[in-house]
């Protein structure tokens, strides 16, 4: 084989060991770390803290976040798992009881609330009218709180969701 072609092999093969390492750092890592965790019957502080933070920062633009989902049990998980599947509905979680991160109070859903009061999911909204979508404003306020959010999900995307592993 020729030289070039030999290095772009190589190439090649670097490139697709370090989408495979980097798939398993963040898809796959975090559901390990979870299982370690103990379940609680709440929120973590440090995430409510941040929600109540992501909140206050979004407020300062004009944009009303509600937190609609906190912790949930697994017994609840269980229960929305079973929509779309058992029992009628669209499915809206592909986690079972102890896979997702509200079980562990490491996750909350928000949606946007409008001057009238009403809640939206509206991702193109831009009620605070500086030209960018109030959702992905909230986004990456959440971010930089140091939140993952479920619209980067490559398969089910999750749009109202945000999670974090604190520490
Ligand atoms: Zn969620």
């Amino acid at each position: 084989m020729r030289l070039p072609v030999r290095i772009a092999l190589l190439l090649i093969l670097f490139f697709c060991a370090d989408l495979c390492f980097s798939y398993v750092q963040k898809e796959l890592r975090p559901q390990t770390a979870l299982q370690e965790r103990d379940i609680p019957n709440a929120l973590h502080p440090l995430v409510k803290q941040n929600a109540e933070l992501l909140q206050t920062a979004a407020l300062k633009k004009g944009i009303t976040v509600v937190i609609t989902e906190g912790f949930r049990s697994i017994e609840e998980q269980n229960e929305l798992y079973r929509q779309g599947r058992s029992k009628k509905g669209n499915i809206v979680t592909y986690a079972k009881g102890g896979e997702s991160y509200h079980n562990y109070g490491l996750a909350i859903d928000f949606a946007l609330q409008k001057k009238d009061g009403s809640l939206i999911w509206d991702m193109t909204y831009d009620g605070n009218q500086n030209g960018r979508p109030d959702w992905l404003e909230v986004v990456s306020i959440a971010k930089t709180l140091g939140f993952d959010w479920g619209g980067d999900w490559r398969n089910f995307k999750d749009y109202p969701h945000l999670q974090m592993i604190p520490g």
